[in-house]
């Protein structure tokens, strides 16, 4: 069954088989259950299975053992080596979705109300952004967005706003890779009994693990890192308190039909079983490209955290095992220039997204966040010029080829 959590401590051990249940017929693989329901043998054992006396599957949107696998795996990676207030090992629950969205829909459906606040920072992922400023408040549901680096500040707006509910925080976060601190943000949250949740999307839980300081929720868009490849769209919604995500939650999540399909869960299991190899590279490729690039007479700027020059480099030094695969930089010449190397790249790949094998370019302001006011974007350093980058897995010297010759 699960695996046991003593017998096997390596965090890549965890990502090859954790989740994994043997096929009744032998398979190696769990094969892809492509079937919208699931058979009673009996009138009283469809009876057990609804009312839960009887453990089984009913109806995809409910639940199919593709997804059980890929969301006992991300609950397991997530959980790695984390423990309790009893000593015992961190227990969390998973909901996987169609995408990072639905997960995300699910979270704010399930823990806001009208009339509540969430409190969070600036340059949250474009569609978060829109979420909370275009689609929340239609629900009664007010965003207060603000600089999570001066806490002091933070306090003072959780002192005199009493209606904020959650703090919803995303680090490292885009394009400009700013990172906030965990540990102090969450346990300020808590001291104000606000319900805390994370994006952990950039980092992957290889990296960073928000439940270690107390985070309740971790969220991930899946069709990143963590599926790898670029095959799948999908999102996760991980919660400590399992009570809930079983009871509450999942009840969210089957109404809200954000489910995910048999196909991409399989993809996604696929690409975890090479989690911690493909990070491990990525980061060690992305610290090279970085120096690269930061050594560069076209380049002004480099947005990495692992360069002692980012703004946030001892909060990603304490949270993180690494700085991590995602960088951004500007050029000298600006916008045009910038056009040019995207033009010019040969090896790279044109494209947003991030976490794939394959290395990624794109330009935010023109792509990614087209749709946000110039003014708001370069608030949150999102200049004409900026490129970002999500490396990839390539060998490094071919990489940094493709980029030595598309700058000259
Ligand atoms: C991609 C992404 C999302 C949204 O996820 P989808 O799978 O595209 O719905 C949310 N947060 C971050 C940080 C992302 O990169």
């Amino acid at each position: 069954m699960i695996m046991k959590k003593q017998s096997h401590q390596g965090f890549g051990t965890y990502c090859v088989h954790a989740g994994h249940v043997p096929d009744p017929n032998y398979a190696h693989l769990t094969p892809i259950y492509a079937s919208s329901t699931f058979v009673f043998d009996t009138a009283e054992q469809g009876m057990n299975r609804f009312t839960g006396k009887e453990k089984g599957y009913i109806y995809t949107r409910w639940g199919n053992p593709n997804f059980t696998e890929a969301e006992q795996k991300i609950a397991a990676l997530e959980t790695h080596q984390l423990h309790d207030s009893q000593g015992n090992p961190l227990q969390a629950k998973a909901i996987l979705h169609a995408s990072g969205m639905a997960a995300l829909t699910t979270l704010f459906l399930s823990e806001l109300h009208a009339g509540d606040k969430i409190i969070t920072h600036l340059s949250l992922y474009g569609g978060t952004d829109e979420l909370l400023q275009k689609i929340l408040p239609g629900l009664g549901v007010e965003p207060i967005i603000m600089d999570m680096h001066d806490l002091q500040r933070v306090e003072d707006v959780l002192k005199k706003e009493k209606h904020i509910r959650m703090m919803y925080l995303e680090t490292p976060a885009n394009p400009t890779l700013r990172c906030v601190d965990l540990e102090a943000c969450i346990r300020l949250a808590q001291q104000y009994h606000l319900v805390t949740a994370v994006d952990n999307t950039f980092a992957s839980p290889y990296l960073q693990q928000p439940f270690r300081y107390g985070a309740d929720y971790v969220f991930h868009s899946t069709t990143k890192f963590l599926n790898g490849h670029g095959t799948a769209v999908g999102g996760v919604l991980v919660g400590r308190d399992v009570e809930k995500m079983e009871q509450h939650v999942t009840k969210v999540a089957r109404l809200l039909g954000g489910n995910s399909n048999a196909f991409d869960a399989y993809l996604l299991t696929l690409g975890m079983k090479t989690l911690e190899l493909r990070m491990q590279r990525h980061c060690e490729n992305a610290v090279q490209i970085a120096n690269f690039l930061d050594n560069h007479q076209a380049v002004s700027k480099v947005n990495y955290p692992g360069l002692t020059s980012h703004p946030d480099y001892a909060i990603a030094q304490k949270q993180m095992k690494h700085p991590g695969a995602i960088l951004s930089f500007e050029l000298k010449e600006g916008l045009s220039a910038g056009k040019k190397f995207i033009d010019r790249l040969q090896l790279c790949i044109r494209a947003v997204s991030l976490g794939t094998c394959d290395t990624l370019v794109s330009h935010p302001a023109s792509m990614t966040h087209y749709g946000i006011p110039r003014e708001q974007r370069e608030k949150s350093g999102i200049t004409d010029g900026l490129i970002r980058m999500s490396v990839g897995i390539e060998n490094i010297e071919d990489l940094l080829a493709d980029l030595d010759q598309a700058l000259s």
